[in-house]
Order: structure tokens, then C-alpha cells, then sequence
């Protein structure tokens, strides 16, 4: 075997030493990085860095932007990255990346887009609204629900959004607190929204509180609840808006709504119901878009967003069901129209639901 020239060798070390400053100054640019995005785990960041050599700050499209553009996720340099989605078992959509973006703060729903690090900025659509024509049995088809659904055993008939707030204080502070609970409920368990609310009205849950409550301690109350970082962020940013703008009261309007970080239009809809006693739309979250879907509510060629979902349902859905479809659909959701394996089997619906898995097959026909 022939011995390696010195003059290689030599030449091979001052290389090996420039790859290892390059790397440890990428490994410094990704510390800082992480520590400013906070929710993102290093080695995310690492990988993209490797191959641009720039430092990426990773941001997320927060709620409202995510029901518009579902599909990507953002980087900081313009870079869109498709993601994978699927559903918890409570319906929860969880948005994977490319890489492993999902451990960021929550194994149980994680990858949430609402996770933005800016307050969210809610465009609203100057397109006409969608519009589809009645379904033809929709009336027996929500029957059948509401007899499924009269037993009351599903998650969200005990620990909703709309079952959190403390009944013996002021109605303002009850209106703030349920507003809380459903800036946590985004992409979260019904059941681990209840136990972080129920640990803040421990401690005190009023605008007041949230301001004078240190971010780290917030955090660490609502941990485990998915992105409990950036929605502490959320809720002292909403909180001093309310103070500075609403007099420690909750918007009244959808649209106001929208304009506090992380509350989408899902979350203003249902927030108008619970907290105003308001009709003035449907809350469309992942139950209601999937069992609309698969019903056919939204038209035959159904719709890929919630707000589709929604305008889709209030062309031809009276308005005086629109209140209690919400809470409807999410129970039959977590119960019987689950996001995988939908239990069609039981379900009153399985001879008239054009998605239905367990329809009569009919009989074949003998030869003569
Ligand atoms: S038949 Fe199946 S898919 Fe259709 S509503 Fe019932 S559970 Fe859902």
C-alpha cells in the first residue's frame, strides 16, 4: 500500500479545520435562532441550515392563516414546505412537516399552525360566499344525530370550551375565560383544555391576572396543552388589548374577535355562541369540516377548508340550527364519526350517508 504524501496531508488538515469552524459558527447561528423561535427544536432548524448555510428563523402561519392556506408551512425565507396532516383521535388536525417539527411542545396534538410568532392577521374573504343547493335528507340525517347524540357522553358536552368558564363570577370575566379556553383548545384534547383551565381558575383567570402573571409560570400552567409557549404569548398580548381596548370585556363581534392573536374565525364563531349567546354563524372546526364532508352538507364536490365548510352549510342550513350545530357534530365526531375508523356500523345514518362503510350490500342474483 503506498504511503500518503505529506503535502495531501497537510493540505487535508487546514481543510478539516475550515469545515470545523464553518461548523461551529452554524451551530452558534442555529442556538440563537431556536432561542428567539422558542417552539422549534434545533435540529430543524440544523438541517435546513446545513444545506443553506443561513440562519432560519421558523415561523408558523398562525389559525386564521392556516384555514386559508392549509397546506404549507412558512419559512422565514420564503420557502414553503407541504405538510403532512392527519386527525387525533379526537379530531384534532395535527400538521407534520418535513422534519420533526411536531416535537416541539406537545406528543399528544402537536404541530399546530396556530402557533404563529406574530398576532394573527385576519383577512377576510371579498369573494362571494359558497353556496350549495339543500341535501335532500338533511332533515332525517340530523334527527339521526341528535337521537345518537341524546345521550350526552362525549368530551365536549363536559369539558367544551363552552363548560369551563367559573358560573359564579362576573359575566365579563366568565366571557374572558371562555375566550381562553378556546385559544387553548386549538389542536388540544377537550380534556387536557379542561385540566389547564381548571389549574388558571386556581390560580385567578381575569384580564388582570394574565397581564400580571409572568410568561413562565403561564406556560407552565397550561403545559401540556399543545403550543402552551406561544399561546401564553397569545393570552397576555389578547389580555392587554382587552385592557386597553374593551375595558377588560371580550370583542362582540366576529371580527373583532379576529383581531386578537391566534383567534380564528372557528374560534369567533363559537366564542359569539358561548360567550355572547350570539347567533351569527357556524364554528366549523376538524369534526364539522370532516362530517359535513362526508355527508355531502357542502356541495358534491365538498370543500377543503372550514370557511368553505361554513359559508357551504349557512347557504342552506336554517338559522336557527346554527347554534347547536357545533356541538352536535363534535360530540358524533369523538364518539361515532371518528376522523379514522368511523364506527358506520352503529351509526343510524349508514343506509342514507353517501361515505358510509357499512351499507346493506345487496344480494346477489342466482342464475337460472
Ligand atoms: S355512516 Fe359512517 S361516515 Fe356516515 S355519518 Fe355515520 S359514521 Fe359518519
Amino acid at each position: 500500500m503506498r504511503a500518503i504524501p505529506n503535502c495531501f496531508k497537510a493540505l487535508y488538515a487546514v481543510h478539516k479545520s475550515r469545515i470545523q469552524v464553518m461548523a461551529s459558527r452554524n451551530r452558534k447561528r442555529i442556538g440563537n435562532t431556536a432561542a428567539v423561535g422558542g417552539d422549534v427544536p434545533g435540529d430543524v432548524s440544523k438541517k435546513t441550515t446545513s444545506r443553506s448555510r443561513q440562519a432560519i428563523k421558523i415561523e408558523f402561519e398562525p389559525d386564521v392563516n392556516n384555514e386559508e392556506k392549509p397546506d404549507l408551512m412558512s419559512l422565514k425565507d420564503g420557502i414553503e414546505v407541504p405538510m403532512i396532516k392527519s386527525e387525533t383521535g379526537d379530531g384534532d388536525t395535527q400538521t407534520e412537516g418535513p422534519t420533526q417539527v411536531l416535537k416541539s411542545e406537545d406528543a399528544t396534538a402537536s404541530g399546530s399552525t396556530d402557533a404563529a410568532t406574530t398576532p394573527a392577521k385576519n383577512k377576510r374573504s371579498k369573494r362571494e360566499p359558497l353556496k350549495v343547493e339543500p341535501p335532500s335528507n338533511w332533515q332525517k340525517v340530523l334527527e339521526n344525530i341528535k337521537i345518537m347524540r341524546s345521550t350526552k357522553t362525549a368530551a365536549v358536552d363536559t369539558m367544551g370550551c363552552e363548560r369551563t368558564a367559573d358560573l359564579t363570577v362576573d359575566p365579563k370575566i366568565q366571557r374572558f375565560q371562555t375566550l381562553v379556553s378556546l385559544m387553548l383548545s386549538s389542536q388540544t384534547k377537550d380534556q387536557v383544555t379542561y385540566a389547564a383551565m381548571e389549574r388558571l381558575k386556581a390560580r385567578g383567570l381575569t384580564v388582570q391576572s394574565m397581564l400580571d402573571v409572568d410568561e413562565k409560570e403561564l406556560g407552565d400552567l397550561l403545559n401540556p396543552v399543545s403550543f402552551y409557549k406561544r399561546k401564553s404569548i397569545y393570552i397576555k398580548k389578547a389580555a392587554k388589548m382587552l385592557r386597553d381596548s374593551y375595558a377588560d370585556d371580550i370583542p362582540a363581534t366576529v371580527e373583532d374577535l379576529m383581531s386578537l392573536p391566534g383567534v380564528g374565525p372557528k374560534m369567533a364563531y363559537i366564542c359569539m355562541n358561548a360567550a355572547w349567546n350570539e347567533n351569527v354563524g357556524i364554528g366549523v372546526d376538524t369534526h364539522v369540516h370532516r362530517i359535513a364532508n362526508r355527508l355531502k352538507w357542502t356541495g358534491v364536490k365538498g370543500t377543503n377548508d372550514p370557511e368553505k365548510t361554513r359559508e357551504a352549510l349557512e347557504s342552506w342550513m336554517p338559522k336557527e340550527l346554527w347554534q347547536e350545530t357545533n356541538i352536535l357534530l363534535v360530540g358524533f365526531g369523538q364518539e361515532i364519526c371518528r376522523p379514522v375508523g368511523p364506527k358506520c356500523d352503529t351509526c343510524l345514518n349508514k343506509d342514507i350517508c353517501p361515505s358510509s362503510t357499512a351499507k346493506t350490500k345487496k344480494p346477489k342474483k342466482l342464475k337460472a
